[in-house]
Protein backbone atom coordinates (compact mmCIF):
# COMPACT_ATOMS: atom_id res chain seq x y z
CA UNK A 1 0.00 0.00 0.00
CA UNK A 2 0.89 3.63 -0.43
CA UNK A 3 1.06 6.87 1.68
CA UNK A 4 0.23 9.09 -0.83
CA UNK A 5 -1.69 8.15 -4.06
CA UNK A 6 -1.68 10.91 -6.97
CA UNK A 7 -4.84 10.20 -9.14
CA UNK A 8 -3.54 12.13 -12.81
CA UNK A 9 -0.27 13.16 -14.10
CA UNK A 10 -1.07 16.63 -15.47
CA UNK A 11 1.22 19.35 -14.24
CA UNK A 12 -0.75 19.48 -10.70
CA UNK A 13 -0.28 15.79 -10.48
CA UNK A 14 3.09 15.60 -11.19
CA UNK A 15 4.06 18.40 -8.44
CA UNK A 16 2.30 16.45 -6.02
CA UNK A 17 3.87 13.04 -6.74
CA UNK A 18 7.48 14.95 -6.50
CA UNK A 19 6.54 16.58 -3.36
CA UNK A 20 5.66 13.77 -1.88
CA UNK A 21 8.61 11.73 -2.88
CA UNK A 22 11.01 14.33 -1.74
CA UNK A 23 9.28 13.44 2.03
CA UNK A 24 11.18 9.96 1.24
CA UNK A 25 6.90 8.26 1.74
CA UNK A 26 5.86 5.61 -0.65
CA UNK A 27 4.02 7.75 -3.42
CA UNK A 28 2.49 5.86 -6.47
CA UNK A 29 0.66 7.98 -9.51
CA UNK A 30 -2.28 6.62 -11.38
CA UNK A 31 -2.75 8.04 -14.89
CA UNK A 32 -4.60 7.44 -17.93
CA UNK A 33 -1.87 9.02 -19.99
CA UNK A 34 1.21 11.38 -18.78
CA UNK A 35 0.29 14.91 -19.47
CA UNK A 36 -3.03 16.00 -19.47
CA UNK A 37 -4.43 18.70 -21.30
CA UNK A 38 -1.02 20.34 -21.45
CA UNK A 39 -0.54 17.48 -24.16
CA UNK A 40 -3.11 19.14 -26.29
CA UNK A 41 -1.50 22.60 -25.90
CA UNK A 42 0.80 24.14 -28.71
CA UNK A 43 2.27 27.39 -27.55
CA UNK A 44 2.72 27.53 -23.90
CA UNK A 45 4.28 31.25 -23.04
CA UNK A 46 3.70 31.72 -19.17
CA UNK A 47 5.01 29.27 -17.35
CA UNK A 48 7.19 31.84 -15.67
CA UNK A 49 11.26 31.52 -16.40
CA UNK A 50 10.84 29.72 -19.87
CA UNK A 51 9.81 31.70 -21.93
CA UNK A 52 7.92 29.76 -25.03
CA UNK A 53 7.42 26.14 -25.24
CA UNK A 54 5.06 23.76 -26.73
CA UNK A 55 3.07 21.41 -24.33
CA UNK A 56 4.10 18.06 -25.48
CA UNK A 57 8.14 19.29 -24.05
CA UNK A 58 6.59 20.63 -20.73
CA UNK A 59 4.99 17.01 -20.76
CA UNK A 60 8.19 15.24 -21.21
CA UNK A 61 10.13 17.29 -18.81
CA UNK A 62 6.89 16.53 -16.20
CA UNK A 63 7.77 12.63 -16.42
CA UNK A 64 11.61 13.08 -16.91
CA UNK A 65 11.09 14.80 -13.21
CA UNK A 66 8.63 12.14 -12.04
CA UNK A 67 10.90 9.53 -12.83
CA UNK A 68 14.12 11.17 -11.12
CA UNK A 69 12.09 9.83 -8.12
CA UNK A 70 11.07 6.54 -6.25
CA UNK A 71 7.29 6.57 -7.77
CA UNK A 72 5.46 4.33 -8.41
CA UNK A 73 3.96 4.90 -11.72
CA UNK A 74 0.95 3.20 -13.27
CA UNK A 75 -0.33 4.93 -16.77
CA UNK A 76 -2.64 3.39 -19.03
CA UNK A 77 -5.80 3.00 -16.09
CA UNK A 78 -8.01 5.14 -14.93
CA UNK A 79 -9.33 5.50 -11.37
CA UNK A 80 -13.24 4.17 -11.16
CA UNK A 81 -14.02 5.07 -7.64
CA UNK A 82 -12.21 6.05 -4.44
CA UNK A 83 -13.54 4.28 -0.83
CA UNK A 84 -11.76 6.98 1.32
CA UNK A 85 -10.71 5.91 4.45
CA UNK A 86 -13.43 5.28 7.45
CA UNK A 87 -11.12 6.47 10.30
CA UNK A 88 -7.91 8.96 10.92
CA UNK A 89 -4.84 7.29 9.34
CA UNK A 90 -7.10 4.14 7.59
CA UNK A 91 -6.24 3.28 4.17
CA UNK A 92 -8.69 4.47 1.07
CA UNK A 93 -9.39 2.20 -1.73
CA UNK A 94 -9.09 3.12 -4.91
CA UNK A 95 -10.34 1.03 -7.81
CA UNK A 96 -8.70 0.72 -11.32
CA UNK A 97 -10.29 0.71 -14.47
CA UNK A 98 -8.34 -2.78 -15.19
CA UNK A 99 -10.32 -4.45 -12.39
CA UNK A 100 -6.96 -3.57 -10.03
CA UNK A 101 -7.17 -2.11 -6.81
CA UNK A 102 -5.04 -0.21 -4.70
CA UNK A 103 -4.55 0.93 -1.03
CA UNK A 104 -3.34 4.13 0.24
CA UNK A 105 -3.24 6.19 3.49
CA UNK A 106 -3.93 9.16 1.41
CA UNK A 107 -5.20 9.94 -2.16
CA UNK A 108 -4.61 13.31 -4.09
CA UNK A 109 -6.96 13.95 -6.93
CA UNK A 110 -5.53 15.62 -9.89
CA UNK A 111 -7.75 14.34 -12.47
CA UNK A 112 -8.41 17.53 -14.54
CA UNK A 113 -10.71 18.49 -16.90
CA UNK A 114 -12.05 18.00 -20.31
CA UNK A 115 -13.85 20.14 -23.18
CA UNK A 116 -17.56 20.73 -22.36
CA UNK A 117 -19.35 18.77 -25.76
CA UNK A 118 -22.98 20.20 -27.25
CA UNK A 119 -24.39 17.06 -27.58
CA UNK A 120 -25.68 17.25 -31.09
CA UNK A 121 -25.80 15.24 -34.31
CA UNK A 122 -22.82 15.02 -35.75
CA UNK A 123 -20.42 16.37 -33.14
CA UNK A 124 -18.74 12.93 -32.32
CA UNK A 125 -18.81 11.81 -35.83
CA UNK A 126 -17.01 14.52 -36.81
CA UNK A 127 -14.26 14.89 -34.47
CA UNK A 128 -11.26 15.63 -35.84
CA UNK A 129 -12.76 15.79 -39.00
CA UNK A 130 -13.71 19.60 -38.82
CA UNK A 131 -15.32 19.42 -35.19
CA UNK A 132 -12.27 21.06 -33.07
CA UNK A 133 -12.41 21.93 -29.51
CA UNK A 134 -8.77 23.46 -29.42
CA UNK A 135 -7.62 26.52 -31.97
CA UNK A 136 -4.26 26.66 -31.12
CA UNK A 137 -4.05 23.02 -32.07
CA UNK A 138 -6.29 22.66 -34.66
CA UNK A 139 -6.90 26.56 -36.13
CA UNK A 140 -4.00 26.14 -38.92
CA UNK A 141 -5.69 23.64 -40.69
CA UNK A 142 -8.92 26.03 -41.12
CA UNK A 143 -6.47 28.50 -43.39
CA UNK A 144 -8.34 30.37 -45.95
CA UNK A 145 -11.96 28.51 -44.93
CA UNK A 146 -14.99 29.45 -43.24
CA UNK A 147 -15.26 28.69 -39.48
CA UNK A 148 -17.89 28.73 -36.10
CA UNK A 149 -16.96 28.79 -32.86
CA UNK A 150 -20.07 27.96 -30.29
CA UNK A 151 -19.69 29.88 -26.87
CA UNK A 152 -19.52 33.31 -26.43
CA UNK A 153 -17.30 33.31 -23.34
CA UNK A 154 -13.53 34.47 -22.90
CA UNK A 155 -13.11 31.52 -24.28
CA UNK A 156 -14.98 30.94 -27.19
CA UNK A 157 -13.97 35.06 -28.28
CA UNK A 158 -10.18 34.32 -27.50
CA UNK A 159 -10.91 31.63 -30.09
CA UNK A 160 -12.52 33.94 -32.61
CA UNK A 161 -10.15 36.70 -32.37
CA UNK A 162 -7.38 34.32 -32.79
CA UNK A 163 -8.82 32.37 -35.66
CA UNK A 164 -10.01 35.53 -37.28
CA UNK A 165 -5.97 35.71 -38.13
CA UNK A 166 -5.95 32.39 -40.41
CA UNK A 167 -9.22 31.73 -41.39
CA UNK A 168 -11.14 33.48 -43.98
CA UNK A 169 -14.59 34.02 -41.67
CA UNK A 170 -15.55 33.53 -38.12
CA UNK A 171 -19.22 32.89 -36.86
CA UNK A 172 -19.52 33.25 -33.39
CA UNK A 173 -22.81 31.35 -31.92
CA UNK A 174 -23.93 32.25 -28.57
CA UNK A 175 -26.59 30.61 -26.79
CA UNK A 176 -28.00 33.57 -24.46
CA UNK A 177 -28.68 37.13 -25.62
CA UNK A 178 -25.77 38.59 -24.74
CA UNK A 179 -22.25 37.78 -25.11
CA UNK A 180 -19.98 36.56 -21.38
CA UNK A 181 -16.27 37.42 -22.33
CA UNK A 182 -14.66 40.36 -20.87
CA UNK A 183 -15.82 43.96 -22.32
CA UNK A 184 -11.98 44.27 -23.94
CA UNK A 185 -12.42 41.03 -26.04
CA UNK A 186 -15.64 41.91 -26.93
CA UNK A 187 -14.58 45.54 -28.46
CA UNK A 188 -11.58 43.20 -30.01
CA UNK A 189 -13.64 40.86 -32.01
CA UNK A 190 -16.51 43.19 -32.76
CA UNK A 191 -13.24 45.43 -34.23
CA UNK A 192 -12.92 42.63 -36.54
CA UNK A 193 -14.15 42.99 -40.31
CA UNK A 194 -14.04 38.66 -40.66
CA UNK A 195 -15.69 37.93 -37.68
CA UNK A 196 -19.54 38.44 -37.06
CA UNK A 197 -21.15 37.51 -33.51
CA UNK A 198 -24.87 36.11 -33.85
CA UNK A 199 -26.52 36.06 -29.91
CA UNK A 200 -29.83 33.42 -28.76
CA UNK A 201 -28.89 31.00 -31.36
CA UNK A 202 -28.93 26.97 -30.28
CA UNK A 203 -26.48 24.86 -32.67
CA UNK A 204 -28.51 22.13 -33.32
CA UNK A 205 -26.47 19.70 -35.56
CA UNK A 206 -23.20 19.33 -37.15
CA UNK A 207 -23.69 18.83 -40.99
CA UNK A 208 -21.18 16.46 -42.66
CA UNK A 209 -20.86 14.66 -46.45
CA UNK A 210 -19.92 11.77 -44.97
CA UNK A 211 -15.74 12.65 -44.73
CA UNK A 212 -16.05 16.44 -43.39
CA UNK A 213 -17.57 18.54 -41.97
CA UNK A 214 -19.63 20.84 -44.47
CA UNK A 215 -22.65 23.22 -42.44
CA UNK A 216 -23.94 24.02 -39.36
CA UNK A 217 -27.61 24.58 -38.16
CA UNK A 218 -28.99 26.36 -35.52
CA UNK A 219 -32.01 28.13 -34.44
CA UNK A 220 -32.86 31.48 -33.68
CA UNK A 221 -34.17 31.52 -30.10
CA UNK A 222 -36.18 34.18 -30.36
CA UNK A 223 -37.53 33.94 -33.62
CA UNK A 224 -37.50 29.91 -33.50
CA UNK A 225 -36.42 29.99 -37.12
CA UNK A 226 -33.58 27.04 -38.49
CA UNK A 227 -30.79 28.64 -40.43
CA UNK A 228 -27.61 26.94 -41.57
CA UNK A 229 -24.16 28.28 -41.83
CA UNK A 230 -22.01 26.73 -44.47
CA UNK A 231 -18.85 26.17 -43.52
CA UNK A 232 -15.15 23.94 -42.81
CA UNK A 233 -14.98 23.86 -39.15
CA UNK A 234 -16.37 23.92 -35.57
CA UNK A 235 -14.61 25.05 -32.35
CA UNK A 236 -16.50 24.18 -29.63
CA UNK A 237 -15.85 26.71 -26.79
CA UNK A 238 -18.49 25.71 -24.42
CA UNK A 239 -16.38 25.16 -21.35
CA UNK A 240 -14.59 22.50 -19.53
CA UNK A 241 -15.92 19.78 -17.45
CA UNK A 242 -14.28 18.48 -14.33
CA UNK A 243 -12.91 14.87 -14.45
CA UNK A 244 -14.64 14.17 -11.00
CA UNK A 245 -17.36 12.08 -12.10
CA UNK A 246 -15.86 9.22 -10.11
CA UNK A 247 -16.12 11.26 -6.51
CA UNK A 248 -19.93 11.85 -7.28
CA UNK A 249 -20.67 9.65 -4.41
CA UNK A 250 -17.75 10.22 -2.21
CA UNK A 251 -17.02 13.66 -1.51
CA UNK A 252 -18.90 17.01 -2.16
CA UNK A 253 -18.38 19.09 -5.32
CA UNK A 254 -19.61 22.29 -6.33
CA UNK A 255 -22.81 22.43 -8.71
CA UNK A 256 -20.16 22.52 -11.64
CA UNK A 257 -18.78 19.10 -10.42
CA UNK A 258 -15.64 20.27 -8.79
CA UNK A 259 -13.64 18.68 -6.44
CA UNK A 260 -14.23 20.91 -3.12
CA UNK A 261 -11.05 22.01 -1.40
CA UNK A 262 -9.72 24.59 1.18
CA UNK A 263 -6.83 26.17 0.73
CA UNK A 264 -4.51 23.60 1.82
CA UNK A 265 -6.20 21.15 -0.40
CA UNK A 266 -8.00 19.09 1.72
CA UNK A 267 -11.38 17.29 0.12
CA UNK A 268 -14.36 16.85 2.25
CA UNK A 269 -13.30 13.40 3.31
CA UNK A 270 -10.15 11.78 5.70
CA UNK A 271 -7.07 11.54 3.59
CA UNK A 272 -8.51 13.31 0.49
CA UNK A 273 -6.93 16.03 -1.27
CA UNK A 274 -7.03 17.82 -4.82
CA UNK A 275 -5.48 19.79 -6.95
CA UNK A 276 -5.27 21.88 -10.48
CA UNK A 277 -8.17 21.73 -12.99
CA UNK A 278 -10.36 19.11 -11.59
CA UNK A 279 -10.70 21.34 -8.53
CA UNK A 280 -12.56 24.65 -7.28
CA UNK A 281 -9.62 26.84 -8.00
CA UNK A 282 -10.78 30.27 -9.72
CA UNK A 283 -8.31 30.04 -12.38
CA UNK A 284 -7.29 27.39 -14.80
CA UNK A 285 -3.18 27.47 -15.57
CA UNK A 286 -0.15 24.91 -15.25
CA UNK A 287 1.11 27.47 -12.70
CA UNK A 288 -1.68 27.43 -10.76
CA UNK A 289 -2.34 23.53 -10.76
CA UNK A 290 1.72 23.09 -10.04
CA UNK A 291 1.42 25.20 -7.32
CA UNK A 292 -1.39 23.50 -5.93
CA UNK A 293 -0.59 20.21 -6.43
CA UNK A 294 2.84 21.18 -3.95
CA UNK A 295 0.03 22.77 -1.41
CA UNK A 296 -2.02 18.90 -1.96
CA UNK A 297 1.12 17.06 -0.99
CA UNK A 298 2.44 18.89 1.72
CA UNK A 299 -1.30 18.92 3.15
CA UNK A 300 -1.44 15.03 2.67
CA UNK A 301 2.18 14.58 4.63
CA UNK A 302 1.31 17.12 7.45
CA UNK A 303 -1.92 14.56 7.56
CA UNK A 304 0.23 11.36 7.61
CA UNK A 305 2.87 12.37 10.03
CA UNK A 306 -0.87 13.41 12.77
CA UNK A 307 -2.23 10.22 11.95
CA UNK A 308 -1.46 6.79 13.31
CA UNK A 309 -0.76 4.15 11.18
CA UNK A 310 -3.05 1.15 11.05
P1 LIG B 1 -4.70 18.01 -16.63
O1 LIG B 1 -3.57 18.65 -17.32
O2 LIG B 1 -6.01 17.98 -17.30
O3 LIG B 1 -4.25 16.50 -16.27
C1 LIG B 1 -5.18 15.57 -15.78
C2 LIG B 1 -4.54 14.21 -15.66
O4 LIG B 1 -5.44 13.29 -15.04
C3 LIG B 1 -4.15 13.53 -16.97
O5 LIG B 1 -2.93 12.84 -16.77
C4 LIG B 1 -5.30 12.55 -17.23
O6 LIG B 1 -4.91 11.48 -18.05
C5 LIG B 1 -5.57 12.10 -15.81
N1 LIG B 1 -6.90 11.57 -15.53
C6 LIG B 1 -8.12 12.14 -15.74
N2 LIG B 1 -9.12 11.36 -15.25
C7 LIG B 1 -8.51 10.27 -14.71
C8 LIG B 1 -8.99 9.12 -14.04
N3 LIG B 1 -10.28 8.91 -13.79
N4 LIG B 1 -8.07 8.20 -13.62
C9 LIG B 1 -6.75 8.39 -13.85
N5 LIG B 1 -6.24 9.46 -14.46
C10 LIG B 1 -7.12 10.39 -14.89
N6 LIG B 1 -2.40 26.85 -19.15
C11 LIG B 1 -1.36 27.72 -19.07
O7 LIG B 1 -0.87 28.01 -17.98
N7 LIG B 1 -0.83 28.26 -20.22
C12 LIG B 1 -1.30 27.97 -21.46
O8 LIG B 1 -0.79 28.48 -22.46
C13 LIG B 1 -2.41 27.05 -21.55
N8 LIG B 1 -2.94 26.72 -22.75
C14 LIG B 1 -3.94 25.76 -22.81
C15 LIG B 1 -4.39 25.34 -24.07
C16 LIG B 1 -5.33 24.35 -24.18
C17 LIG B 1 -5.77 23.90 -25.53
C18 LIG B 1 -5.85 23.76 -22.99
C19 LIG B 1 -6.87 22.65 -23.08
C20 LIG B 1 -5.43 24.18 -21.74
C21 LIG B 1 -4.47 25.19 -21.63
N9 LIG B 1 -4.00 25.63 -20.39
C22 LIG B 1 -2.94 26.51 -20.34
C23 LIG B 1 -4.56 25.11 -19.14
C24 LIG B 1 -3.68 24.02 -18.56
O9 LIG B 1 -3.43 23.05 -19.55
C25 LIG B 1 -4.38 23.40 -17.35
O10 LIG B 1 -4.67 24.39 -16.39
C26 LIG B 1 -3.51 22.33 -16.70
O11 LIG B 1 -3.14 21.34 -17.61
C27 LIG B 1 -4.23 21.70 -15.51
O12 LIG B 1 -3.43 20.70 -14.97
P2 LIG B 1 -4.04 19.48 -14.18
O13 LIG B 1 -2.87 18.66 -13.78
O14 LIG B 1 -4.95 19.98 -13.14
O15 LIG B 1 -4.97 18.68 -15.20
Amino acid sequence: PFEVLVVGGGPAGASAAIYAARKGIRTGIVAERFGGQVMDTMAIENFISVKATEGPKLVAGLEEHVREYDVDIMTGARVVSVTPADVVGGYARVELSNGAHVLSRSVIVATGARWREMNVPGEKEYRGRGVAYCPHCDGPLFKGKRVAVVGGGNSGIEAAIDLAGIVEHVTVLEFGKQLRADEVLQRKARSLPNVEIITEAQTTEVVGNGERVTALTYTDRATDESHTLELAGVFVQIGLVPNAEFLQHTAQLTPRGELIVNERGEASEIGLFGCGDVTNSPYKQIIIAMGSGATAALSAFDYLIRTPQP
